[in-house]
């Protein structure tokens, strides 16, 4: 007899949830993400210390068929793609199907959710990846996650946990930038009670903008806008006077998804050559849309790294784009190109 055998979802998932949840900052992208996948219009976050205690994510989307709830807890379940070719065409945030079992391997998570408006919906409670509660609930359409106790079944990874400051800094980074992306759609953010930061989803992105850097540097962003047979660019970047000791003001997004690209930044940095002092960086959120086969987002878990299939072209427009804004305002000397 040999000793090989298949692990039992509970731990395969656990050990997948190693990957896929990091730490607090991770639960809040994957449930904001299947939110926006939802078609959601208003996404309410509420945190307590940090995340550690307590992430609450309610969308008024379009809600979990009350037959499906616990099935969209299972490993590899995804209402996104159904065959290999769709993978090569991803409009979606998710597509995985690991972020919901994961989280649930790993916390004691309750999920409400209802596609009606009538009110009918379901509640599922899971702990540590075993179902304990899937009964009939009342709800607003749209869905409700809770998640208590993050880790509290791997002090491993608890033990890795970084002050609940720290932990913020991630969680409110990351739903700075989403809401950045996502003009369209308004986002609330709560700690402890106090809230960190209001969206009126009104689609202005300079609103956006205000709301998350201020409404002075809103008043110091230039428009950028370019296309061309593959690519749409649209977005904003500082006037050169304002600009920050390092990138992380820098937030781009391809296809909906916040995305760190060593490549876009290069760009971008590049068009403004001169004009910025010395390790000094622009604010700039710019938003390029594609193709999906144009991009690979299955590069990693967290699908924050993707790889353009024309990473060179891209780039040449992004700096000549940024360039054209810069130009614009006299900021770069010389006619306007007429392309
Ligand atoms: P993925 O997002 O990769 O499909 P998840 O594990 O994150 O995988 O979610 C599994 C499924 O549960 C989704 O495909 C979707 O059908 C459903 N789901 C999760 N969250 C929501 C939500 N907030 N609103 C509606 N459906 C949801
Ligand atoms: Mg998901």
């Amino acid at each position: 007899m040999g000793n090989i055998r298949v692990l039992d979802d509970q731990l395969a998932n656990q050990i997948a949830a190693g990957e896929v949840v990091e730490r607090p900052s991770s639960v809040v992208k994957e449930l904001v993400e299947n939110a926006i996948d939802a078609g959601s219009t208003a996404i309410d976050i509420a945190i307590e210390e940090g995340g550690l205690t307590l992430i609450r994510v309610t969308d008024n989307g379009s809600g979990i068929d009350p037959d499906d709830i616990e099935t969209a807890f299972q490993r590899h379940a995804t209402s996104k793609i159904s065959s290999a070719s769709d993978l090569f065409r991803i409009a979606s945030l998710g597509f995985r199907g690991e972020a919901l079992p994961s989280i649930a391997a790993v916390s004691r998570l309750t999920a409400v959710s209802s596609p009606e408006t009538t009110g009918l919906g379901r509640r599922l409670a899971i702990e540590g990846g075993a179902v304990t509660a899937n009964e009939p609930a009342n709800c607003p359409q749209g869905t409700d996650m809770t998640v208590k106790d993050l880790f509290y079944n791997t002090p491993a990874r608890l033990k890795y946990m970084k002050s609940i400051q720290t932990e913020l800094g991630h969680i409110s980074d990351y739903v700075n930038r989403i809401a950045l992306a996502h003009p369209g759609i308004a986002f609330t953010l709560t700690h402890n009670g106090n809230s960190l930061l209001r969206t009126l989803g009104t689609g202005d992105r300079l609103q956006v903008i205000a709301a998350v850097y201020g409404s002075s540097a809103a008043k110091s962003m230039l428009s950028v806008e370019a296309e061309n047979a593959d690519f749409e660019l649209r977005g904003f970047i500082s006037k050169p006077e304002l600009t920050r000791a390092n990138r992380n003001g820098m937030t781009t997004i391809v296809n909906g998804r916040y995305i760190r690209s060593y490549a876009l930044n290069q760009a971008i940095v590049q068009a403004y050559h001169t004009l910025l002092p010395i390790n000094r960086f622009p604010l700039v959120v710019l938003e390029v849309g594609m193709h999906p086969s144009l991009l690979d987002v299955n590069v990693h878990p967290s699908k924050m790294e993707v790889r353009f299939s024309k990473e060179a072209e891209l780039k040449e427009l992004v700096e000549k784009a940024v360039r054209e804004a810069l130009r614009s305002e006299r900021y770069i000397p010389g006619p306007e190109s007429v392309s």
